[in-house]
């Protein structure tokens, strides 16, 4: 069966797709095809009508409806525009964990079809240069990946989301403490995740 939609904790989540622009050394997608018990690897990419053909009678218990999955929900960002607004219109926070690449992947800016769809963006910061964020991420697009997720970030925050930069702390402390001295230059918020 194909998983479009699971429950972590108190939110809902939504798996759209199993592409994906990076190649992360730390991807729970290396050697497992589940999270929590929930088989999430897509042997069909869904439409609209299948992901709400999934959804549970009440969305009321759900804190927020997030979009991550297997790959990078970017990559289906006409959907995003769609479920966003549809769970929107039901009075949901929604969120989507992005390696912000979305840009690269469709040769132009898209961040204007996340708006009235998508409140929160989670960006996958992860190194605190371009170089290095290449080296944990091997983007197919190289080390210009890492200004273009950054200008991704910029983007959404001016288009007034709540945008969040995230990195694991196995890249070490002193990575950790670059990348808060690069979203402090950059007016971005940092969040440190632990690695689970
Ligand atoms: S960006 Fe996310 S989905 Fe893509 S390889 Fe990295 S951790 Fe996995």
């Amino acid at each position: 069966m194909n998983n479009y939609v699971y429950e972590v904790g108190n939110n809902l989540y939504i798996n759209l797709t199993n592409q994906c622009s990076n190649d992360c050394f730390f991807c729970i997608r290396n050697g497992h095809d589940e999270m929590n018990g929930t088989n999430l690897w897509l042997e069909k990419e869904p439409t609209v009508a299948d992901v709400l053909a999934q959804l549970p009678d009440d969305l009321s218990k759900y804190d927020e409806v997030v979009f991550c999955g297997f790959g990078e929900p970017t990559y289906k960002i006409d959907m995003l525009h769609e479920l966003g607004k549809f769970f929107k219109s039901k009075g949901k926070v929604t969120r989507i964990n992005t390696n912000g690449q979305a840009n690269l992947v469709f040769g132009e800016d898209v961040c204007e079809k996340l708006v009235g769809a998508i409140d929160k963006v989670n960006v996958s910061l992860n190194a605190s240069n371009a170089k290095e964020y290449q080296r944990i991420c091997k983007s197919i697009f190289g080390e210009d990946s890492f200004e273009a997720m950054l200008e991704f970030a910029h983007r959404c925050q001016d288009l007034g989301m709540d945008v969040i930069m995230s990195v694991v702390d196995i890249i070490g402390k002193d990575e950790v403490d670059a990348c808060q001295k690069l979203c402090d230059e950059r007016g971005l918020k940092l969040r440190v995740r632990a690695f689970e």
